[in-house]
């Protein structure tokens, strides 16, 4: 059996139309979506999804803010310069390109965004929102796994769930969000991570995978079970046998697909939807902002 394979881009594409729309009637009434970025250092894989995030939004008529602060600055300042952007009506949300370098109080940082633009939910206070099931913004990426899962009509209710990874961003506020009482939720949901003992036991129990590790090509076919519905979150950039540089997920791509019933690739899985689902948020935030 070969797995459906789901084309995020198309996804992507479909909540690019729906947005253009409520953007369209924002800028008739003379508001235009814009959000802050914030770099701290030179991370390449950082400034790339900025890029990304950037194409995007200029294609839907929102306007993105680069602000790049030299990894040589000290705390004060980057928190200055993010109370300056809470204040500024003309800036909707505010995204902090992480990693945050370690010489920085990331804390601290993550705490002086206004929970109001805090579009990608960094702050504990809209993360803590997650965890209740009652929230303004929850994180980009596991609302771009749940509007893949929606948009495939795969119902998550009853359904074992692994998610293997447990980061901030990704792993545990997705676990989270399966787990809210209610319509797109009611998953039973386990997560595995770098100290579970035999993850091959778990993810084999699972009817649905979501790997978000970070290291490539780490779940094979023989780890899941025939028919399991797999979401790929990983992105590993690694030299294939020509020696060239190649985007691959967490997912040993060839080996899953004929086993699952539906996979996302990588690149062109969760990714696109990721970048959408942040420019969701700040749409939610413009609107809410005008109130
Ligand atoms: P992270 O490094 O913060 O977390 C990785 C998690 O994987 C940790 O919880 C760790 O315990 C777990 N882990 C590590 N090795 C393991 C192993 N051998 N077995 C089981 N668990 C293991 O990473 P993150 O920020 O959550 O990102 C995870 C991956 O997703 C990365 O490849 C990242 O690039 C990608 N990512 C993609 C998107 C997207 O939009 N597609 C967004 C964010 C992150």
């Amino acid at each position: 059996m070969k797995g459906i394979i789901i084309d995020g881009r198309a996804i992507a594409n479909k909540i690019k139309d729906e947005l253009s729309q409520t953007i369209h009637g924002l800028i008739k009434n003379n508001v235009t979506p814009k959000m802050a970025v914030l770099h701290i250092g030179e991370d390449p894989a950082s400034i790339s999804y900025t890029k990304s995030i950037n194409r995007v939004a200029s294609k839907l008529n929102i306007d993105v803010d680069i602000k790049k602060i030299e990894d040589t600055t000290c705390d004060e300042k980057v928190i200055e310069e993010i109370k300056r952007l809470n204040e500024d009506r003309t800036i909707h949300g505010i995204l902090i390109q992480e990693p945050i370098p370690p010489q920085f109080n990331r804390d601290n940082i993550i705490l002086s965004i206004s929970p109001l633009k805090d579009i990608d939910c960094m702050n504990p206070v809209n993360l803590g929102g997650v965890m209740r099931g009652k929230f303004n913004f929850a994180p980009s990426t596991p609302l771009g796994v749940l509007k893949i899962l929606a948009h495939e009509k795969i119902n998550v209710e009853g359904k074992h769930v692994v998610i293997v990874g447990r980061s901030t961003i990704v792993g545990k506020p997705l676990a989270n969000l399966l787990l809210i009482k209610g319509r797109g939720g009611n998953a039973t949901v386990t997560v595995c991570h770098s100290k579970s003992s035999d993850l091959i036991h778990f993810v084999k129990m699972a009817d649905i995978v979501i790997a978000a590790v970070g290291r490539a090509k780490l779940i094979k076919g023989d780890m899941v079970k025939q028919g399991a519905v797999v979401i790929d979150v990983g992105i590993n950039s690694i030299i294939d046998n020509e020696g060239k540089h190649k985007l691959v997920g967490d997912v040993d791509f060839d080996t899953v697909a004929e086993v699952a019933s539906y996979i996302t690739p990588v690149p062109g899985g969760v990714g696109p939807v990721t970048t959408l689902m942040l420019l969701s948020n700040l749409i939610k935030a413009t609107k809410e902002n005008l109130i």
